[in-house]
């Protein structure tokens, strides 16, 4: 954490780029934004992790047990090759960073990895660099743990990867013995703790509560987090479990909301935490990032939360973090739709006929669609316009004539990385035999018939 900003230019040399943190935009007036649901902004911001990378030549650091150790993965970090991942991910070459696991007595020990950022990974290496053994689950969602008997006085090799091309913050920890239950999973004391402190001005440590449902850790200032959680279950989390069904978690680490009271201390947040202008944190109603999501409090039932919760458990439940900006607004934007009840069918039948819509290719490269530059186009898909037909197309893919073949596509572009237009094209052309233009025309078609 504290190595992310909002950059509006495209990153830099050296820089990785990531939209995973999505501002949502809306009116700040609740009139006008009852009155023009369909106009209110949901807007990505784009954020280049700009940490300084952790240097390869340096000595593999040995790790001391029973910590966390947090580092960050960046593109600078070295390629991992073993025979299980050139089997199984192809998908985008794996990256790691290199650990040593040195103890005096010999025993049992476990390693987790944790990300909220990218999909993780972990193979354990004897001295000679010869693979003992490979995790990629192991802890639970797209967590990591390995566990094995070690040997006394010997330098194992432990490498922390990060699978389809993804990248960012980690935790990674070596444990002694064998695991307790739940541990590495439920949240400390610690943690939530230093969470809290991370989120709220000091002045409020003490009148925040910490609310944890079946699926959620919630920190408010507003008191209404019992009631807030049930709701959040019940109907956020199923709803989105009904709509794009994946199996119940048997174990999930609670997701983090931080859920203020004001809005005035939700931009405030936002503008510390990001390093935000704060005219760029007004534009936001809700952000969701890494593991959490943050939005001042209104009704449970608004949309924002729909709209926030969907982004977080795409990214941190299913670890479907790639495919790009109009692919993740556009299955949150979907599952709003779905819950106001909001005709999408119309409004894109519209768009298209006032020639209010932009190329698929323009929509699908854009790295985040609140600082696209179709925004300042006259009458031509602003980012109000671009969220909304990115749910067009989630709504086509998943109810037009190939509706079939959208849980596999939901997995496929999924995983991939982000702003890599040849590789979105590859996924329409596997899955359904069509090239980006014929996907438009598809498109058209099923709307404007
Ligand atoms: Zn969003």
């Amino acid at each position: 954490m504290g190595t992310s900003r909002l950059a509006h230019a495209p990153p830099g040399p050296g820089t990785v780029a990531t939209d995973a943190a999505v501002a949502r935009a809306v009116a700040t007036d609740p009139a006008v934004h009852a009155a023009a649901r369909h106009a209110a902004r949901c807007a990505a911001a784009l954020l280049a992790l700009t940490g300084a990378a952790w240097s390869q030549a340096a000595e593999a650091p040995v790790l001391a047990p029973d910590t966390w150790f947090p580092g960050e993965l960046t593109d600078a970090a070295p390629r991992v090759a073993t025979d299980a991942l050139a089997a199984g991910y192809t998908d985008a070459p794996v990256l790691g960073l290199t650990f040593t696991v040195q103890l005096e007595a010999a025993g049992p020990v476990y390693i987790d990895l944790r990300s909220a950022e990218f999909d993780a990974y972990l193979v354990l290496r004897d001295p000679s660099g010869k693979v003992l053994a490979e995790d990629d689950d192991g802890l639970v969602a797209t967590h990591s743990r390995l566990q094995f008997e070690a040997a006394a006085r010997t330098p194992y090799r432990l490498q922390a990867c990060a699978l389809h091309g993804q990248r960012g913050d980690f935790q990674l920890r070596l444990g002694l013995g064998r695991p307790a239950p739940g541990e590495g999973i439920a949240w400390t004391e610690d943690e939530i703790r230093a969470r809290l402190e991370s989120i709220f001005p000091q002045e409020l440590w003490k009148k925040v509560d910490v609310v944890e449902s079946k699926y959620y850790l919630i920190f408010t200032d507003g008191g209404a987090g019992k009631s807030f959680g049930k709701i959040l279950d019940k109907e956020i989390f199923a709803g989105f479990r009904e709509l794009f069904p994946f199996e119940e978690p048997k174990h999930m680490r609670p997701l983090p909301i931080y859920l203020f009271n004001t809005r005035e201390r939700y931009i405030d947040f936002i503008e510390r935490y990001f390093k935000m202008e704060r005219e760029a944190a007004e534009a936001t109603g809700g952000i969701a990032f890494s593991d959490f999501y943050s939005t001042s409090y209104s009704s449970p039932r608004d949309p924002t939360h729909f709209h926030e919760c969907a982004h977080q458990i795409m990214s941190n439940v299913l670890g479907l973090r790639g495919g790009g900006s109009w692919y993740q607004e556009g299955v949150a934007e979907y599952y709003e739709d779905k819950v106001s009840k909001f005709n999408r069918e119309a409004e894109t039948r519209m768009a298209i006929r006032t020639g209010q819509t932009v190329g698929l290719r323009e929509l699908f490269g854009a790295q985040s669609m609140l600082f696209s530059a179709s925004e300042d186009k006259k009458g031509g898909g602003g980012a109000a316009g671009m969220y909304g037909q990115a749910a067009s197309v989630i709504l086509f893919l998943k109810e037009g004539p190939q509706k079939k073949k959208f849980g596999d596509f939901l997995q496929r572009m999924g995983r991939v990385p982000r702003g890599k237009l040849d590789e979105i094209e590859a996924v329409f052309e596997e899955l359904y035999g069509w090239s980006i233009g014929e996907l438009e025309a598809e498109w058209r078609e099923y709307f404007a018939g």
